[in-house]
């Protein structure tokens, strides 16, 4: 019998939550849910994992003071999701003893291949066999596109970070949201509310307007790089989108 790594997610969005136990058990690991720090706490306390998702904005607790109180006892790998770039500060400045992590919205492939990559390096027993081939990191590679093409925006959910014709953009946290949301489907539109909706923690009737002022500081650093290009399309009465057509 194999036995499946067991991971605990600790998240309380429960769609997020959703995704990443259906993903995470495509690939073969046992997932447990959690909706608080406090659950988490008392799972953690009775029972073995292999490693632990951990949302930092939880309702009772922020994930690293979960992560503090399970470091007293427990040596268990923890990959925090986070949503601001303030909490990426805390993370990277490894005050809190977290083993990677990853900026809301990210792709669940992406979420996976750190998953594995953080068992390989602590449990390399525990990380079962890949299924296909799992880039681990995102290089700053031009990607395939669903038609072959190549796109020049490449989004490091590792970093935070999005470079345009390999130069990182300096963005603000709305901007990087923006383009990571229409970088994820070059070519579909999306309204401003969809927009609004990935671009921000609260969204509000007043984020809807200023969704059209971000993509205009967007084409404005990215005019920057390439002057002639029109990377973001402005659909009248729709929303905006990702080009296909690069050449
Ligand atoms: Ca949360």
């Amino acid at each position: 019998m194999v036995i499946r790594p067991r991971i605990l997610v600790v998240e309380d969005e429960p769609s997020i939550a959703d995704t990443l136990q259906y993903s995470l058990e495509s690939e073969g690991f046992a997932v447990q849910i959690s909706g608080t720090g406090a659950s988490a706490l008392e799972i953690l306390g009775q029972e073995e994992f292999a490693l632990v998702v951990l949302d930092i904005g939880l309702p009772d607790m922020t994930g690293f003071e979960v992560c503090r109180q399970v470091r007293t006892s427990k040596n268990v790998p923890v990959i925090f999701l986070t949503a601001r770039s303030s909490e990426v500060d805390r993370v990277v400045g490894l005050e809190i003893g977290g083993d990677d992590y990853l900026c809301k919205p990210f792709s669940p492939r992406e979420l996976t291949a750190r998953v594995r990559a953080v068992l390989r390096r602590t449990q390399p027993q525990a990380a079962p066999a890949a299924t296909g081939p799992i880039q681990a990191q995102v290089t700053p590679q031009p990607q395939a596109g669903p038609l072959g093409a190549t796109t020049p925006v490449v989004v490091d959910e590792t970093r935070c970070q999005i470079r345009y014709f390999g130069e990182v953009l300096p963005l603000s946290r709305y901007e990087y949201r923006l383009l990571q949301t229409l970088a994820r489907h070059p070519g579909r539109v999306f309204s401003r509310s969809q927009l609004m909706e990935h671009a921000s923690d609260e969204p509000d009737a007043a984020m809807e307007r200023t969704v059209d002022a971000h993509v205009k500081s967007l084409r404005a650093k990215m005019k920057l790089i390439r002057e002639e290009v029109e990377a973001i399309v402005t659909h009248r009465g729709m929303g905006y989108s990702l080009t296909e057509a690069w050449s």
